[in-house]
């Protein structure tokens, strides 16, 4: 199938061809008719697969369609919610590239910088916005920006933001739009809460599958290193210096792990960078950039942080610790392996993490290869570490209400 047969006018399809794509993707071609015929859809896709632009082109499309209609004055006619700042970013840069040759406008809010520039820029009107929920909600408060004449709502990611907390943003959200509108759900995984979500809010939808979050990708190969917890460190510089070549992502579940792990690798003379939910979003747009441009070539992220973020030729991947929900194993060594490239995923087990590995190769349903040659050997028959509890010498629930609101995100 060509991006022609998909019915996508000249403008959209100059874009297109500049972009360098030849043909649609498999999600790009099973979903675009369903939207373009105005239908509701979930789709289960992850990022790589080209979902961005399975919803953008159509949307342009059906905006182009409506063109010769009175221009007002522009207002917002789609919407997209993402749950995090870089991933509104990504798809503003998409919009921004399939849109260029017509007269589109796209513009794009989130939190963490502040407010006037986007008032302004939704005082002067545009036709798409991409927003992350609480900023979006935040805006409407101040009356800032009308949600009265969307025609197309997309939620993007919808696990990840049902995973962050965001059910009732986006209810209220949904709420703000017009009733007929038409709805889009994209989301990695199909857990039991997205499913319901979708029963909630759309109607009849298309439903459209794209390689199931089980199955990793073919071209990565995927290493298992038992090692005590206390030399994760040491064996991570021990594979950077002998084996791995590239560019590589280390995933680590904490922010004070990822900062732990940066400082030590600096200290080490490599060239690091980091994204997690406590940076500031300039910070972390920096660290992505750094890392895209090559001037380093090592990246530390939480799975928040980096979900999502399309970042192409990532040689290798390191789960410094192993993520305790499967599906996210799948959505990290995604990152490598792209495009028919080979890649390599290296993960370390300490002795209470190997009940994660179980449920890992269970969803796979493949083994991971056991690296058993390396200096930091786990004795099989470590136990867990027990971490004693040392006790609060003070009363439980003693926080007042002001720390226990000021308490931060892990991710
Ligand atoms: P996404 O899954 O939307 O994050 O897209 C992943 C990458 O695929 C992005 O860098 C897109 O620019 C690229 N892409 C999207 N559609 C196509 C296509 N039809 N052919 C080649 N690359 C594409």
């Amino acid at each position: 199938m060509s991006f022609k047969d998909l019915k996508l006018s000249r403008p959209i399809l100059r874009a297109v061809a500049e972009a360098g794509y030849d043909n649609p993707t498999l999600v790009q071609e099973k979903t675009i008719p369903h939207i373009l015929d105005k239908k509701d859809v979930i789709v289960s896709a992850q990022t790589g697969t080209g979902k961005t632009a399975a919803f953008a082109l159509p949307i342009l499309q059906l905006l182009l369609n409506k063109q010769d209609a009175p221009k007002k004055g522009k207002t917002i006619k789609a919407l997209v919610v993402s749950p995090t700042r870089e991933l509104s970013i990504q798809i503003e840069e998409n919009f921004k590239k399939y849109c260029k040759y017509t007269n589109l406008r796209t513009g794009i809010v989130y939190g963490g910088v502040s407010f006037e520039p986007q008032k302004d820029m939704l005082r002067k009107g545009i036709d798409i916005l991409i927003a992350t929920p609480g900023r979006l909600l935040d805006l409407h408060k101040q009356d800032a920006v009308y949600l009265d004449f969307v025609e197309t709502f997309v939620l993007d990611e919808a696990d990840l933001m049902l995973d962050m907390g965001f059910i009732d943003d986006i209810s209220k959200i949904e709420h703000l739009c017009p009733e007929g509108k038409q709805q889009l759900l994209f989301s990695a995984t199909m857990p039991y809460k997205v499913v319901e979500l979708a029963k909630t809010v759309l109607k009849e939808p298309v439903k459209i599958e794209v390689a199931p979050t089980s199955s990793t990708v073919k071209t990565v190969e995927q290493l298992l290193f038992y090692v005590p917890k206390p030399k994760k460190i040491e064996l991570c510089l021990h594979i950077l210096r002998n084996t791995v070549k590239g560019n590589v992502i280390i995933f680590r579940r904490t922010k004070y792990g990822v900062d732990k792990l940066e400082k030590a690798l600096s200290r080490n003379g490599y060239k690091v960078d980091s994204i997690h939910g406590d940076k500031t979003q300039n910070l972390r747009q920096e660290a992505l950039q750094k890392f895209k441009n090559g001037d380093v070539n090592i990246l530390i992220a939480t799975d928040v942080a980096a979900r999502g973020i399309d970042i192409k030729n990532v040689d290798a991947v390191i789960n410094f610790d192993l993520p305790n929900i499967s599906e996210t194993y799948v959505h990290r060594i995604g990152r490598t392996g792209r495009a028919g490239k080979k890649g390599v995923a290296y993960s370390f087990c300490s002795a209470d993490e190997k009940d994660y590995v179980l449920s890992i190769q269970k969803l796979i349903n493949k083994h991971l290869d056991i690296v058993e040659e390396h200096p930091y050997p786990l004795d099989p028959k470590a136990k867990p570490e027990v971490h004693k509890k040392k006790g609060s010498k003070y009363k439980k629930g003693r926080k007042s209400e002001a720390s226990k609101k000021k308490k931060k995100r892990w991710y």
